[in-house]
C-alpha cells in the first residue's frame, strides 16, 4: 500500500463514525421570518387602507415594526372615476393600485381575500355574499403565517357615515379569527405537518395567538371615539422621515386614481405650504387630529388607552383565556405524542366532548406490503423554546428505519411536526393471509430525560387506500 492509499483508508477509518454521527443530527426548519409580522391589518377595499396609514407609518418608520395589509376585496363594484373599466377589469386596476400604496409606505407583505363587493349598510348582507366561513379560514391562515402580535381592522359596529357592510365585515372577520388563530382545535388541517405521500395539503403551520385587538370607525363623527384606545397624533413630525406623518400617508394615498382623481389632482396642483394648511384643516384634512384606535381587547393585560405595544412581548401568549374559552394548549410542558390523524382525534375528541367513542387500544393502521410507513409525530416544546431531541425507532424483523431516526435541533417554536418513515417488506399473497399485526414503537429523549413513546400496530395487507 502506498502513502497516499494509506492516508486516505486512514482518513476514512477515522472520519466515517464522524459523518455518520454529522449525517444523524438534522436541523429542522422554523417558520419563515421574512413573513413574520408585528402588525396585520385588514381592510375591506382597496384605498381602505389610507384610514389607517398615518399610524402604520409611524409604527414602520420610527419603531421598526412590520406590517402587513390583508385585503377583502378587490373593490371591483366600485365606481371608476378615471377610466372606462369596470367590474373584473376595475377589480385588476384597483389591486395595482392598492399595491402600488403599499409600496409607496414600504409594506411588502399584501394579501386579498375572496371578498366580493357587497354596497349595503348590513354587515350580515357582506358576511352572506362574501362566503363567510371561507374567508375566516383564509384569514387565520394568514394570521398563523405571519404571526402578527397586533391585529387592526375596521370596526364591527353600527354608526352613521359610510357604514358600509364590506367595512364591517372585516372587523367581525378579524374578531372571528384573532379568537380561533391561537387555538389548535381550529382549523387543525393547516397546523398538520406535511404528509409524504401524495397529498400536498397540510401547511405545517402553528398555532398563534395575536396580543391585541384594535379598530378604527368609518363614522362620520370621530370624535366620539376619543378615549376608547390610544391616539396619536397625525400632524406630529417622523423623526425618521423628517416629514409629518399626513404626508407620507397623503403621498401613498395618491395612487387611488379610480375613486378620487379630483381630490388628486387638486392636491397635485398645491404648492407644500398649501398642501399642509388644508392637512391641518379640521374641516378640509383628510385625517381627524389625533387619530384613535378603538381598543377591542387585548390577552396580555393592560388598559385600553395604553400604547399599542404595551404589555406586548416577542413570547406566543398562547393558552390565554379567550372570549371565556380556554385554550387547550400547555405550552409549559415539554411532550412528545403521536401526531397526524391520531393526534387530531385525540384533541378533536376532547374539546368536543366525544369522551364516550370507542378508541383503539394501541394506535393501528393496515398499509400495503412493501410501501412505505410513514409515523407522524409531535413534539411540544417547553415555553417554545429551540430545543434537541433524539428519537429511537423499534420495527419488526426485516423492517428498515429510512428516516426520522436520529438527533435533532428544533426550532423555538410551541410545536414541532416530525415524521420516522418506514420501509415495510414486500410479502406475498399466501403469506399477508396469515400475516400478524406488527408493532413499532418510537421513544423520544431531550438531554437525557425521557419526554415519551409513541406505539402504532400496523397490519400489512394486499392492498389499502395510501396513507
Ligand atoms: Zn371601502
Amino acid at each position: 500500500m502506498n502513502r497516499t492509499l494509506t492516508f486516505i483508508a486512514g482518513f476514512v477509518v477515522i472520519a466515517f463514525p464522524y459523518l455518520l454521527c454529522a449525517q444523524s443530527r438534522m436541523t429542522v426548519r422554523g417558520a419563515d421570518d421574512r413573513i413574520k409580522a408585528d402588525i396585520l391589518v385588514v381592510v375591506a377595499h382597496p384605498d381602505d387602507e389610507a384610514a389607517v396609514t398615518p399610524y402604520l407609518v409611524r409604527a414602520m418608520y420610527d419603531l421598526h415594526k412590520r406590517v402587513v395589509i390583508v385585503y377583502g376585496t378587490h373593490g371591483g363594484s366600485g365606481g371608476n372615476s378615471y377610466g372606462k373599466e369596470r367590474a373584473g377589469a376595475l377589480a385588476d386596476i384597483r389591486e395595482i393600485e392598492a399595491r402600488e400604496a403599499c409600496a409607496r409606505l414600504g409594506v411588502k407583505n399584501v394579501w386579498f381575500l375572496d371578498g366580493k363587493d357587497t354596497a349595503s349598510q348590513n354587515v350580515l348582507n357582506s358576511l352572506a355574499h362574501w362566503g363567510h366561513g371561507e374567508n375566516l379560514e383564509r384569514l387565520v391562515q394568514l394570521i398563523r403565517l405571519t404571526r402578527p402580535e397586533i391585529v387592526i381592522a375596521s370596526m364591527p359596529g353600527f354608526f352613521i357615515g359610510e357604514n358600509h357592510g364590506d367595512h364591517q365585515t372585516t372587523g367581525v372577520l378579524a374578531t372571528e379569527a384573532f379568537d380561533l388563530a391561537g387555538n389548535p382545535a381550529a382549523f387543525p388541517e393547516q397546523l398538520a405537518g406535511a404528509s409524504p405521500q401524495r397529498e400536498v395539503y397540510l401547511e405545517n403551520l402553528g398555532a398563534w395567538q395575536p396580543s391585541k385587538l384594535y379598530f378604527y370607525p368609518d363614522a362620520n363623527d370621530d370624535k366620539q371615539f376619543a378615549g376608547t384606545g390610544p391616539a396619536y397624533s397625525v400632524l406630529e413630525v417622523s423623526p425618521s422621515q423628517k416629514k409629518p406623518y399626513w404626508r407620507l400617508a397623503l403621498d401613498a394615498a395618491m395612487t387611488h386614481l379610480t375613486q378620487y382623481p379630483e381630490d388628486i389632482d387638486r392636491i397635485l396642483k398645491l404648492s407644500d405650504p398649501e398642501i399642509e394648511k388644508m392637512m391641518q384643516d379640521p374641516d378640509q384634512g383628510w385625517w381627524t387630529e389625533p387619530e384613535t384606535l378603538i381598543f377591542g381587547k387585548s390577552v396580555v393585560g393592560g388598559k385600553s388607552t395604553d400604547d399599542v405595544f404595551a404589555n406586548v412581548t416577542a413570547q406566543n401568549p398562547l393558552g390565554a383565556k379567550l372570549g371565556g374559552q380556554e385554550s387547550r394548549w400547555e405550552p409549559e410542558q415539554a411532550r412528545f405524542v403521536l401526531g397526524g390523524p391520531w393526534g387530531f382525534y385525540e384533541e378533536f375528541l376532547r374539546v368536543h366532548g366525544l369522551t364516550n367513542l370507542p378508541e383503539a387500544k394501541v394506535p393501528e393502521i393496515g398499509i400495503k406490503a412493501g410501501t412505505q410507513l410513514y409515523i407522524p409525530l409531535v413534539i411540544r416544546h417547553e415555553a417554545g423554546e429551540a430545543m434537541r431531541i433524539k428519537t429511537q425507532v423499534e420495527v419488526p424483523a426485516g423492517w428498515k428505519v429510512a428516516s426520522g431516526q436520529g438527533e435533532f435541533a428544533l426550532p423555538a417554536e410551541v410545536s414541532t411536526d416530525l415524521r420516522v418513515e418506514i420501509d415495510t417488506p414486500a410479502i406475498s399473497a399466501d403469506e399477508l393471509k396469515k400475516a400478524e399485526p406488527q408493532f413499532i414503537t418510537v421513544r423520544a429523549e431531550s438531554g437525557g430525560k425521557f419526554l415519551g413513546e409513541v406505539k402504532l400496530q400496523v397490519m400489512l395487507r394486499h392492498t389499502a387506500l395510501p396513507q
